[in-house]
């Protein structure tokens, strides 16, 4: 479709970033171009598919996409922010990262009991900050009615890491 052309086109390939062996994927070329990033916001927005309350977009690049998502379903944002970010009270999850730990914090107080929630970032790599935002959210007690990237990594298997949920990308790649 229309939208995954914009991402192929506009997502920039940056071998050994931020360190050797990485290919990282830089989406700022799509966030330059007014049309394209209207166009992926929407069709992104599209896949939640039904009802949302709420998108949690991850820190930082999640937060670009997830709050013109928001705005366009008249949904409410959840900044889930990296550890030490946000003033408690906070929920907190680790996940193991391939050197070390990571942590992310929500508020809790933001997220009713029962309140669906679309979870968006720019890339599913392995799925380990995904799967801990699924976490912080189920322990609200409200329900991930969906998630949706740009890109998937598919040799990463990140989506194994999301089962049970609807997982979305515009593009995969191998
Ligand atoms: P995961 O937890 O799935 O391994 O990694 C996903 C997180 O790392 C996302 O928040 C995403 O923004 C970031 N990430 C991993 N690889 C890339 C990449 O190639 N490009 C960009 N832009 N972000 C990446």
């Amino acid at each position: 479709e229309a939208a995954a052309r914009r991402v192929e086109e506009l997502v920039r390939l940056v071998p050994d970033f931020p360190e050797p062996g990485v290919l990282f994927r830089d989406i700022t070329p799509l966030l330059a171009d007014g049309d394209a990033f209207a166009q992926v916001c929407a069709a992104l927005a599209v896949q939640a598919g039904g009802p949302v309350d709420l998108v949690a977009g991850m820190e930082a690049r999640g937060f670009l996409l997830a709050a013109p998502i928001a705005v366009h379903l008249g949904a409410g944002l959840i900044p889930v922010r990296k550890a030490g970010k946000l003033p408690g009270p906070l929920a907190s999850e680790s996940y193991s990262l391939e050197y070390g730990d990571a942590t992310i914090e929500l508020h809790p107080s933001t997220i009713p009991a029962g309140a669906r929630v679309l979870v968006v970032d720019d890339v599913l790599a392995t799925g380990g900050t995904a799967a801990a935002t699924i976490r912080l959210v189920e322990r609200c007690g409200a329900t991930v009615v969906g998630l949706s990237f740009l890109v998937e990594i598919e040799a990463l298997a990140g989506r194994a890491q999301l089962a049970g949920h609807a997982v979305h990308a515009l593009v995969s790649v191998p």
